[in-house]
Order: structure tokens, then C-alpha cells, then sequence
């Protein structure tokens, strides 16, 4: 088998053996990086990664035995890596050279991992599609004219094509779950808290977490092993105890719960067969489906819509011209640095949120909008939490179909929100999901379908997804 299509978990146990060396596998695998750099999934390949690659070489040689021993990792480019440049694909940040490291970065070089460079997004995470970034798009790995998904898009993509095992990405309304439905791989968006957020660019910090992107479900399972966890630099981190979580529970007596509003809101979509196909398959096996309900899930995307935005505004005021950024050079009043840096800086998008954010915060809209939307988020939390008292998991479609081409959704910004219509329930309600691959549409790109639990109980979620891997094979 070639060194680039081995799981990490396969590249960590040839190394300990000795069968390869970190060497070996990094310069494999940044090999690929080059092969397929038209699709424009990584957007620098640190040069150290060699000279780390040696070093680890010599670690293992002396008894190192860590759990990402000479794994090859990319980093979505909004997570600090000390030293090197974290641009959030945003000419704003094009040379921000980052002053320490994300807690997830220092949790993954510990255990030996090795990374091998940032890959692209939508600028500041803001998008579904990875059009956003001030870099140029990425592809889609099975489809070039089509959107890899976003805004770990180049995350996704990357693993797609087997230049890394495992990525990381970071989620706030579905940017990991998307992309990994769209590029046929496993994408998981945690428990609000399980991992730290310490060194991530904020987006929305109520919402924000990192997220796993991986071809097996044994390495997404790894890898958050490794980065979940408490973290005194981080306060809304959690102490609940990190599971084990490579250790598959038997999962054949749970009972998985279909929302009836779901089935309703995927009629007509290109989703629904593939759905039901899910739903049918689950029976064929054995697993008890049950009926539940989500009363309000359809008030979760205009809900995400106002927080999200809400806290962008808030979070991004720190990119002025002053701090971080870039300055425009003919401004002369502070007030000119302020506004014609942000003009020049921020992409359309980037823009677009900050005025909606600042719209609903205004004196007048605030109680409209942030404060409702703030209690519509009560009401689906507790939905969730009733719902979890009828099954053990929900299933849903991640994507309401396919990747779809490149440049098809320009001018409505509303038709590319739509995109999270099943995946912003999750964050609103701080629940963990992982998207499998399963299915394929009507072009035949991939299809995914999520798995959501209670809060920390992504455990059962890995051991279910294990099981369906098993079945699906
Ligand atoms: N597509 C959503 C947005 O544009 C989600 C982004 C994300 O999860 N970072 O806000």
C-alpha cells in the first residue's frame, strides 16, 4: 500500500516497528501536497517539516512512543502555530505571524505529530464554500468545477486526497460537518467545550470549536483523544473526563432518534432518498428507529444567523490597521487607519457579517433580534435535551445534497446560508455530531449523514459510526 493512503494509525504503528521513518512519510506525503497543489487545498508547506520529521526520527529511535508518533497533520490557517503565519485566508492577516501556540497544537506535537502545513478556508470562517478566501478557491477533490464546501474546505479537501491523514478544522455553524460530507470523509464537530479554543481565531466564541477531518473513524476518534480536554487558558473548556475513545462500545441496543421535522424540511431536497435509505438500512440491521421530535429546529438557522454574526462583530474589531493587520498607507487620522484598513482588509462577506452583527446590536434591534434569538436557543437546547430522553442518537442529513459547482451561488448570500439549514442545530445547541460519508447524489458526489448525542457522548457516537463503517463496507 502506498505510504500516503495508510491511516494514521497504520503510519504511527509501521513507524514504532520501524518499517518506515518519519522521514519517509513526510516527504511522501508533501510529495502529494505538490501533485494535486492545483487544487488548492494548502496554502504553505512549512519548511521545518523535514527537519521535524528528523528530529522525531531519533525521539522514536530513543523509546518515544506518543499517540500521533510521526503522524503528518495540516491545520486549518485560523489556528496559531507559533512562528508561522495564520492569515484566516484574509489579506487583513496575509503576514500575521503567530506569537505562541494554539493549546491544540502544543497537544498534538507532544504526542509526536508533525505538521505539515495550513490549509485554506473562507475568509475568518465565514462561508460554506471555501469562495471566500482571499487566496482563490479550493476544488472539490472528486470534482473540480465543484466546491469542496467550507469553511474548512481545504482541510477536507486535503485529507481527501490523501496529503494528510487526519486535519484539523474549526467549526461555528457547520464548517467541518460540510466539507466532509462534500469530499466523502469523517468530519466531527464536538461537544461545545470538550476542546480548548485557546489560540484559535474567534469567530463566534459561543459557538466556535475545533473539528477533526479524517478517512477512518478510528483516526478522528484518535485525534480527539489527543486534543480534548480541560485548559486553564481557555475558561469555557470543560473537566468532564475525556474518554477513551478508540475503545468501541457495542451499540447494537441504542436507539436512534429520526425528527419528524426533519423528514418534512428534506421532502423535494436531493438528500431525502438518501435519507430514507439511511433511516431503511438502520431498520435492515436491527437498530431500533423511533419517531422524536424537534419542535423548533427550522428557527435554528435565523437563529445562528443573528448570534453568529453578533459575536463576529464583537470579536473582529480587534483587526483595525493598528493591531495584527495590514495598514493602509495613505490613511493620516486614526480614524482613516480604522476605516480604510477594514475597507481594504475585509472581503465581502467579512463585511457583510460585521454590519449584520452590528445591526442586530443597535440600540432598538438588540431585544428583536440578539435577545430572541438568544431564547430561541433556550428553547432548542432543552428540545435537544427532551429528545435525548426518547433515544440515544439523532440521525440527519448533513447537506441538503451535493457539492455544487464552483461560482453557481454569487449573488444571494441567503442561498448559501440555506447550506447550514441541518447542521446549525448542533452548535446552537452545543452538542457534538460527526458527519459520515454515506450515499452519493445524483452526479455521484458524496453524500454524508450526521450522528449527534448528548453533550460528551461522542464516544457512542465513534462506536456507532464504527458499527455503520462495518455495514456500509
Ligand atoms: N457556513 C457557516 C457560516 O458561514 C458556518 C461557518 C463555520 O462553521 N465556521 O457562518
Amino acid at each position: 500500500m502506498e505510504i500516503v493512503s495508510l491511516s494514521a494509525v497504520e503510519i504511527r504503528e509501521k513507524i514504532l516497528k520501524k518499517e518506515l521513518t518519519c522521514l519517509q512519510v513526510v516527504q511522501a506525503f508533501v510529495e502529494q501536497i505538490k501533485k494535486y497543489e492545483k487544487y488548492n487545498a494548502v496554502l504553505e508547506v512549512f519548511d521545518d517539516c523535514f527537519e521535524n520529521a528528523k528530529k522525531m526520527d531519533e525521539k522514536i529511535a530513543n523509546g518515544f512512543d506518543g499517540k500521533l508518533a510521526g503522524v503528518p497533520i495540516i491545520i486549518k490557517d485560523n489556528i496559531l502555530y507559533d512562528g508561522k503565519i495564520c492569515s484566516c485566508s484574509s489579506k487583513f492577516l496575509k503576514d500575521f505571524v503567530a506569537p505562541y501556540n494554539a493549546t491544540v497544537i502544543d497537544k498534538i506535537l507532544s504526542e509526536g505529530a508533525i505538521i505539515l502545513g495550513r490549509a485554506n478556508m473562507d475568509e475568518f470562517a465565514m462561508g460554506s464554500s471555501t469562495e471566500n478566501s482571499a487566496f482563490g478557491v479550493t476544488h472539490n477533490p472528486l470534482d473540480f468545477d465543484c466546491v469542496p464546501g467550507g469553511s474548512s474546505g481545504g482541510s477536507a479537501c486535503a485529507v481527501a486526497l490523501n496529503m494528510c491523514p487526519i486535519s484539523l478544522g474549526t467549526e461555528t455553524g457547520g464548517s467541518v460537518r460540510q466539507p466532509a460530507s462534500y469530499c466523502g470523509i469523517y468530519g466531527l464537530k464536538p461537544t461545545y467545550g470538550r476542546i480548548s479554543r485557546y489560540g484559535i481565531v474567534a469567530f463566534a466564541s459561543s459557538l466556535d470549536q475545533v473539528g477533526i477531518f479524517s478517512r477512518t473513524v478510528e483516526d478522528n476518534a484518535l485525534m480527539l483523544e489527543v486534543i480534548a480536554g480541560s485548559d486553564e487558558n481557555d475558561s469555557t473548556s470543560s473537566n468532564e473526563k475525556v474518554d477513551n475513545y478508540l475503545d468501541f462500545q457495542d451499540v447494537k441496543n441504542l436507539v436512534v432518534g429520526i425528527p419528524q421535522e426533519i423528514v418534512e424540511m428534506s421532502k423535494g431536497m436531493p438528500c431525502q432518498n438518501n435519507y430514507q435509505q439511511f433511516i431503511n438500512l438502520l431498520k435492515n440491521i436491527g437498530i431500533t428507529v423511533k419517531t422524536i421530535s424537534l419542535k423548533d429546529i427550522s428557527l435554528c438557522l435565523p437563529t445562528y444567523y443573528i448570534l453568529a454574526p453578533a459575536e463576529a462583530t464583537s470579536n473582529l474589531a480587534r483587526f483595525d490597521g493598528v493591531k495584527y493587520t495590514s495598514r493602509n498607507q495613505e490613511a493620516k487620522t486614526l480614524q482613516e487607519i480604522y476605516k480604510k484598513s477594514r475597507s481594504e482588509g475585509f472581503g465581502k462577506e467579512v463585511k457583510r457579517r460585521i454590519m449584520l452583527g452590528n445591526y442586530v446590536l443597535s440600540a432598538g434591534s438588540y431585544e428583536a433580534y440578539y435577545k430572541k434569538a438568544k431564547a430561541v436557543q433556550g428553547k432548542i437546547i432543552s428540545e435537544f435535551e427532551d429528545a435525548f430522553e426518547m433515544c440515544d442518537l439523532i440521525v440527519m442529513p448533513t447537506t441538503i445534497g451535493e457539492a455544487f459547482k464552483i461560482g453557481s451561488k454569487p449573488t444571494n448570500p441567503i442561498d448559501t446560508y440555506k447550506e447550514d439549514i441541518f447542521t446549525v442545530s448542533a452548535n446552537i445547541a452545543g452538542v457534538p455530531s460527526l458527519s459520515i460519508p454515506f450515499g452519493k447524489g445524483e452526479h455521484g458526489l458524496p453524500l454524508g449523514i450526521q450522528i449527534i448525542s448528548k453533550k460528551f457522548e461522542e464516544k457512542k457516537i465513534y462506536s456507532f459510526a464504527k458499527m455503520m463503517s462495518k455495514v456500509v463496507e
